[in-house]
């Protein structure tokens, strides 16, 4: 049967899977997405799944089930999360955990960020076993607990207790494939790479004094500002890692306008900040987007200290929000803060970390990203595809430590503007088009097929 007759049936059914998993409120914290992976499991036996559903707390589940393959390899793992952040119903113009189709869209909180992907990545498995395809190696579905809160109760969970359970050569998870247009043709991202995280508080101590006689005390207010300014203002050295060279390359073949300016930065990695300011004046955003593609980045996010008017306070802590490049540690990372800090007295100042992500990337050039191309240049012959690094993180990050390539591939059309789709996720409004489901089921089931057969 061909793919496109079969996919007309499964709109209705992929729609209301999607819906159904809104009107399950998983918003994390506290999560409670046990209900969500029970009614997957559920959704999944009717197809003669056998579903496995985990909890890493009560509440906190994450549903599992798998299609065997003849044994051979590669085995692919599907992997989502069930969770969402918070939607406040008052800032929203629908209600975000009612499911509502209008307009040809589907609205609520999680209809980007990932239920829509969920119910793709079911629906594909669904379709798989329907269509009877052999598979050389095994096709596992995860759909997982806690990612938004970093999925230490989630995929992290598994990987610790379940490891062979999410095993897999190949992962397809969220962090890519939404088609950016670049000069009226589609450019496709897939998420090869993602930024480490550390979040480290810093404490600068003092001694406390009168107001009025500030030079009998040791303010830490003043040696903080100190501490502000040097990492507020320090731009680390150019490091171009594989997926981000390229990420330009792909940009710099497809935009005439930027055609120049991408391929001299190529050339001279180390001039990329005087390209760059140039750039910045005709576009900000896109000049700081790739700047910081480039290099470890540190920002002050949070500042507290004082407790009165009138006195000089001993202590004052700011939170500093490091982003590290595949390749580089996040103990590293802290070690260049720590040296950058040498002349403002380290005696004096206390550190904590927060939290810590290493950063991770996956190869470029393998099987299943030849496939990933193959696939969309059918369904959109004039589009291109090029690798993405976020400087944010997913779970990805759990697997890729462990060597399995791991892409970020959740294919999108752009039927709403572009940056509107990313302001929505995590904000207000969110919201996929039932035809962007379809073309994200009939992707990812081509590209699945044809690369486990
Ligand atoms: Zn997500």
């Amino acid at each position: 049967m061909r793919t496109g007759r079969l996919l007309k049936d499964t709109r209705e059914e992929v729609t209301s899977l999607l819906r159904d998993l809104i009107r399950i409120d998983t918003t994390n914290p506290p999560g409670n997405e046990t209900e969500a992976a029970e009614y997957l499991a559920e959704t999944l036996e009717k197809e003669g799944f056998k579903c496995e559903v985990y909890e890493s707390e009560h509440g906190r589940g994450s549903v599992l089930t798998r299609m065997r393959g003849s044994g051979g390899k590669p085995s692919l793992l599907l992997l989502s999360h069930l969770d969402v952040v918070a939607a406040d119903p008052k800032e929203w113009s629908v209600d975000p955990f009612a499911g509502i189709v209008k307009d040809g869209f589907v609205w609520g909180r999680g209809a980007l960020d990932m239920k829509s992907m969920t119910a793709v990545e079911v629906m594909v498995m669904k379709l798989l076993k329907r269509q009877h395809i052999k598979l050389k190696g095994d096709v596992i579905l995860a759909a997982t607990a806690d990612e938004e809160r970093g999925g230490e109760a989630g995929l992290g969970w598994l990987t610790r207790n379940h490891p062979r359970k999410v095993q897999a050569d190949y992962v397809v998870n969220e962090g890519g494939g939404l088609a950016v247009p670049v000069h009226g043709k589609n450019m496709y991202t897939v998420q090869t790479a993602e930024k480490g995280i550390l979040w480290v508080k810093i404490k600068a101590i003092g001694t406390p004094g009168h107001g009025s006689i500030p030079g009998t005390a040791d303010n830490a207010i003043v040696r903080m500002n100190r501490v502000i300014e040097k990492l507020g203002s320090y731009r680390s050295k150019i490091t171009l890692i594989p997926t981000v060279k390229e990420y330009l390359l792909a940009i710099a073949k497809e935009d005439k306008t930027l055609r120049k300016t991408l391929t001299k930065l190529l050339r001279e990695p180390a001039t990329a900040d005087k390209i760059l300011d140039q750039l910045a004046k005709r576009d900000k955003f896109l000049a700081e987007e790739i700047r910081v593609k480039l290099r470890m980045t540190v920002a002050p996010t949070m500042i507290h200290g004082g407790v009165k008017e009138n006195i000089i306070p001993s202590k004052c802590e700011a939170v500093f929000d490091c982003r590290v490049l595949p390749g580089q540690r996040t103990a590293d990372a802290l070690d260049t803060l720590k040296k950058l800090l040498k002349e403002v007295d380290l005696e004096k100042l206390e550190f904590e970390i927060i939290q810590a992500n290493e950063p991770s990337e996956s190869p470029l050039h393998t099987l299943l990203y030849e496939q990933i191309v193959k696939v969309l240049k059918n369904f959109d012959p004039s589009c291109s595809v090029a690798p993405d690094m976020m400087t944010g993180g997913t779970d990805s990050r759990f697997l890729r430590k462990k060597g399995v390539v791991c892409y970020g591939f959740h294919p999108m059309r752009g039927d709403m503007p572009y940056g509107e789709i990313k302001k929505s996720i995590h904000g207000i409004d969110e919201r996929i088009s039932v035809d962007n489901l379809v073309f994200g089921t009939s992707v990812l089931y081509d590209a699945v097929k044809s690369f486990m057969t």
